[in-house]
C-alpha cells in the first residue's frame, strides 16, 4: 500500500494509517488550514474514473488523478456508482466526523480536491463530469444549459456502457447532461430520487449511476452550514450512501464497482444565519471525496 505525504499550508507530515481505521487513507495535500487551498484540481477526477472503467477519458479531460490511480493499482471496475451530495464542505466533513461515520467506515480512499470557480453547482459538476475547466465546458455562472462538450457519460456510452442519472427535476445534475442516449429519472423530492436509485440497483442494468442528493445544500442555504437542520441532512447523506453500499455488495456481486461519495463544492456561513457558496475561499473550494472498490 502506498501512503501519501500530507502537506498543508504551514507544515508537512507523513500520514500513515490515518484516523481511526486502518484501511482509510488520506492522499496527498489536503489543506488543514482554513486559509489555504487543496492542491489537486477537481478536473483530475474524470480521467481517473474513466481509467478505473478501462475506457478512454472524455476529450477535454485533464490528466488522471494520480492518487486514485494508485489506489486502483491496476484494478479495473466494470461499474461506477457516484453519489453526489451537494455542498458538503471539507471543513464540515472534518469538523463533524461523527456525522459521516458510515462514509468513513466504508471508504478506502479520501481524495481532497480544489473545486472550480465560481463554486456553484452547475459549474462544478460540469468540471466533475467533463474533466475540463469551466471556460472549456462552457458553464461559468449559475445557469443550467446542456453541456455540449464530451463528458464521462459520452465516453461511457461510446464504450457501450449504460448510464443513468437520478436527480431532482430542477437541479443542475438533472439538466446539464441531458440529451444523451441514456436514462434519466428526475423527481421533485430526495426521497423519490433515493427510492428510484435503490430500485435501479436491484434491477442491475446500468454500468454507471450518478445519484444526486441536494438536501444539505437546500437546507444549508436557509439555516446555515452548521445548523442542526443542515447537519441532519448531511447525516442523512452518509446513511444513504451506506444503504447503497450495502445494496451493491449484495446485488452486484458479479461486478467490481467503484463507489464514490463525491460532492461538487463546499459552503460558508453568511449574515442572517444563512449559508452560501460561489466564492473563491477555502470553505467553498475545498472538498473531500471518498472512494471504495466494492
Ligand atoms: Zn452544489
Amino acid at each position: 500500500m502506498n501512503f501519501w505525504e500530507l502537506k498543508t499550508g504551514n507544515y508537512s507530515s507523513i500520514c500513515s494509517g490515518i484516523l481511526n481505521k486502518t484501511n482509510l487513507r488520506i492522499t496527498a495535500k489536503e489543506s488543514m488550514m482554513d486559509s489555504t487551498y487543496n492542491e489537486t484540481s477537481l478536473d483530475s477526477l474524470c480521467a481517473a474514473l474513466a481509467a478505473a472503467m478501462g475506457i478512454d477519458p472524455p476529450e477535454h479531460a485533464a490528466p488522471a488523478n494520480e492518487a486514485l490511480l494508485a489506489y486502483l493499482n491496476g484494478r479495473k471496475a466494470d461499474r461506477l456508482f457516484l453519489f453526489n451530495p451537494d455542498a458538503i464542505a471539507q471543513w464540515i466533513y472534518r469538523k463533524y466526523p461523527q456525522l459521516f461515520t458510515e462514509v468513513r467506515n466504508i471508504g478506502e480512499l479520501e481524495l481532497p480536491f480544489r473545486t472550480v470557480m465560481p463554486s456553484v453547482t452547475p459549474v462544478c459538476f460540469g468540471t466533475f463530469y467533463t474533466g475540463a475547466q469551466p471556460e472549456v465546458h462552457g458553464i461559468r455562472k449559475y445557469e443550467k444549459p446542456v453541456i455540449r462538450i464530451d463528458t464521462l457519460f459520452d465516453a461511457m456510452l461510446r464504450a457501450g456502457k449504460k448510464c443513468v442519472i437520478v436527480a431532482l427535476k430542477r437541479c443542475s445534475m438533472g439538466n446539464i447532461f441531458l440529451e444523451r442516449d441514456m436514462d434519466y429519472y428526475l423527481y421533485d423530492s430526495i426521497d423519490e430520487v433515493n427510492a428510484k436509485a435503490a430500485q435501479l440497483i436491484l434491477e442491475d442494468r446500468h454500468d454507471m449511476m450518478a445519484v444526486y442528493n441536494g438536501n444539505y445544500d437546500s437546507v444549508m442555504h436557509k439555516t446555515g452550514p452548521e445548523s442542526l437542520e443542515a447537519l441532519s441532512e448531511a447525516r442523512a447523506n452518509s446513511h444513504t450512501f451506506a444503504t447503497y453500499y450495502a445494496m451493491i455488495r449484495e446485488h452486484w456481486k458479479e461486478h467490481q464497482t467503484l463507489m464514490g461519495f463525491a460532492m461538487d463544492h463546499g459552503c460558508h456561513e453568511i449574515d442572517g444565519n444563512c449559508g452560501s457558496h460561489g466564492l473563491d475561499m477555502p470553505e467553498d473550494i475545498n472538498i473531500l471525496h471518498t472512494y471504495v472498490m466494492v
